[in-house]
């Protein structure tokens, strides 16, 4: 090798490694065969419900798609899908002579195993994977949930398209007709989680921090399908085009993970911040954070977008009432908690 050739080599090391740094861009893909989602997504990609409503009998593909999707209840304002669906529900493509699913799940992204959940009885999820991927210093988590068969283990690296599981039906309320993957990409609140979940529920919780309360999943099949187009975007420009359904002030504490994993959330960063305002989407996920200079004791509700209908049909259970009475529910108020734990 030349000194001339030596340089130039050096040279691209040098400047692929700082435009890495300067603009760190997301490679993902879909974690089966089914890439039906970019070709308009619709029963080919989406994995059909049971649906019975007011007696009468459906398979919706729709209920297996991301947001308020589940369990539609008539209102003055028209029908309304009041239950929440955290991911995307993946059909299944290739089954065994018995019908069972034989899909490949691989992961989306570069990333970390972190948490494998062995025994379907465990969680709604039945057997499922976690995985930690570091996107401009933000700890993201994808979530791979009803397998069959888990192929890795906790601590391990995998590689974007790397072969984890197999798909399944295992977990709450599933058969083997209705075999999938349901996908999830997170955020995470607080890894104090373990004594909040102990503090609050009965049950034992079998899954850590990972376990789905203390991850918000963000709109994954739209993720996908503007990444498409825009293979540059962020995750923080991403979440930037989300509505705020609800604001709540929290108080200032050192246990307030969400600004420390999350800082580009944050939108005035003050060295003698008294409490924080968090905006949520009706999805849940935070969207931003706001500094204040006055205290609160409790969490507290300080915005709710203007609305006809119940704000218990309209979030996931943390807000209940209309207009001006709209208020943070016990639920809410425990998960508004989880924010700052333990204080
Ligand atoms: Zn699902």
């Amino acid at each position: 090798m030349t000194w001339r050739v030596l340089a130039i080599a050096l040279l691209a090391v040098v400047l692929s490694t700082s435009l890495l740094a300067q603009n760190p861009k997301i490679e993902i893909s879909l974690p089966t065969d089914n890439d039906a989602l970019f070709r308009g997504g619709g029963p080919d990609f989406y994995q059909y419900i049971e649906r019975d409503f007011q007696g009468e009998k459906s398979t919706p593909w729709e209920g297996g798609r991301y947001g308020f999707v589940r369990n539609p209840v008539p209102t003055a304002q028209g029908l309304i899908y009041t239950r929440f669906h955290e991911g995307i529900d993946i059909r299944c493509l290739h089954r065994d002579a018995r019908g069972e699913p034989l899909d490949d799940v691989r992961v989306i992204a570069d990333g970390k195993v972190v948490h494998t959940n062995q025994v379907p009885g465990y969680s709604n999820y039945g057997r499922y994977i976690v995985i930690e991927h570091d996107w401009d210093g933000s700890p993201y988590y994808s979530l791979y949930g009803h397998l069959s068969e888990i192929a890795v283990s906790v601590g391990q690296r995998v590689n974007r398209g790397e072969r984890i599981a197999c798909m399944g039906h295992t977990g709450e309320g599933l058969n083997q007709a209705r075999a999938h993957v349901h996908l999830e990409l997170n955020l995470i609140f607080n890894r104090n989680f373990e004594s909040w979940h102990d503090r609050n529920f009965r049950d034992p919780n079998y899954n850590g921090i990972y376990n789905g309360i203390n991850l918000a999943g963000l709109d994954i099949a739209r993720f996908f399908l503007e990444h498409e187009k825009r293979p540059d975007l962020s995750v923080p420009q991403f979440l930037a085009e989300e509505e705020t359904f609800y604001k709540v002030i929290v108080p200032d504490s050192p246990h307030f993970d969400l600004r420390k994993f999350y800082p580009w959330m944050v939108k005035n960063v003050s060295a003698n911040a008294k409490s924080w305002e968090v905006s949520f989407a009706r999805s849940g996920v935070p969207l931003q954070i706001e500094a204040r200079s006055e205290p609160v004791s409790q969490p507290t509700l300080s915005y709710v977008k203007k609305s006809a209908i119940d704000c218990a049909y309209l979030t996931r259970g943390e807000l209940a009432g209309r207009g001006d009475h709209a208020h943070l529910t016990e639920n809410g108020m425990r998960l508004m908690q989880l924010l700052t734990w333990p204080e």
